[in-house]
């Protein structure tokens, strides 16, 4: 027992193991299959007919009419005012817009009305909708807190609900955008 039992099998295993190593080929390479002309040309025919399709469905998009309600608020101009009556114009964005003049939170406003007691102006309060879209989501009376948007607005005063004025801060037309420079 001097390993001679041993020596040979390790060096037989030795042997497997550089015989199963994978030989090298290094010019094993994929031929490039190369398409037959026709082939070629038709699916050029295809891709440019898809890319057709696609810019002609692009141009018929913007070519249907938004709807004010429908345009995304970062996108419209609002009258802001804040609790001490400043009004400045601004893009709407989520949240509120700190006022310029004595940095107190402003909100765009519209009009509600009451039979009786006149106008109220309503803050709206732009949050982000079911559909992850920014909307408004909160409506405000002055001095009281905020409710949601589908919820019927009440007077104040003799808790009749308010009709919202036709007057729409949404359909305001764009003024004073920067066109360009
Ligand atoms: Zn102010
Ligand atoms: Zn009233």
């Amino acid at each position: 027992m001097d390993g001679s039992g041993t020596e040979p099998r390790y060096l037989w295993i030795r042997k497997l193991a550089t015989i199963r190593r994978p030989p090298r080929r290094t010019v094993r390479i994929v031929k490039h299959r190369t398409l037959p002309p026709t082939a070629r040309l038709s699916l050029l025919v295809v891709f440019s007919v898809a890319v057709l399709l696609f810019m002609l469905w692009r141009f018929w998009q913007p070519a249907e009419v938004v709807s004010p309600r429908e345009r995304a608020i970062t996108d419209v101009e609002f009258v802001y005012k804040c609790e001490r009556n400043h009004a400045f114009r601004a893009l709407g964005q989520v949240g509120h817009r700190s006022c310029p003049v004595c940095e107190q939170p402003a909100y765009p406003r519209w009009r509600y009305a009451c039979e009786i007691h006149g106008t109220f102006e309503v803050a709206l309060y732009f949050g982000i909708g079911a559909d992850g879209v920014p909307k408004v989501t909160k409506l405000r009376l002055p001095g009281r807190d905020w409710i949601a948007v589908d919820k019927t607005l009440r007077c104040p005063r003799c808790n009749r609900e308010l009709k919202r004025l036709p007057e729409d801060p949404l359909d305001l037309p764009r003024r004073r955008l920067p066109e360009g420079g």
